[in-house]
């Protein structure tokens, strides 16, 4: 889900990020915890990129145990229900897609 920026402020620090990323892409072996894809395969022209995901949707609860490694289609199947609780919101992120880079933040 798109990071708004009023929220960033609840997520970690870049640095500190990037430390709990390392370390929870190092418990999945590089795969997708859901599917099991590998991290950078190509498929259909596209290249899987896992990210770190907050499973409770909550960016402060970064316990290992809230936190995934998931594929693109995976990570966004899990925010669904997510999504549509929060429809209105996702109009207004898709109006202003452009604004937010979600993949670019967790990656
Ligand atoms: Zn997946």
């Amino acid at each position: 889900m798109p990071i708004k920026p009023e929220n960033r402020h609840r997520y970690p620090p870049r640095k500190e990020w990037r430390h709990i990323r390392e370390r929870i892409l190092k418990r999945a072996n590089h795969k997708c915890e859901f599917c099991g894809v590998q991290n950078y395969t190509v498929r259909m022209n596209a290249r899987i990129v896992l990210a770190v995901a907050h499973l409770d949707q909550q960016p402060e609860n970064n316990h290992a145990q809230n936190l995934a490694a998931l594929c693109q289609k995976c990570h966004l199947k899990h925010d669904e229900p997510f999504r549509l609780l929060h429809a209105k919101e996702t109009r207004f992120q898709h109006r202003h897609a452009h604004s937010y880079d979600l993949f670019e933040y967790f990656n």
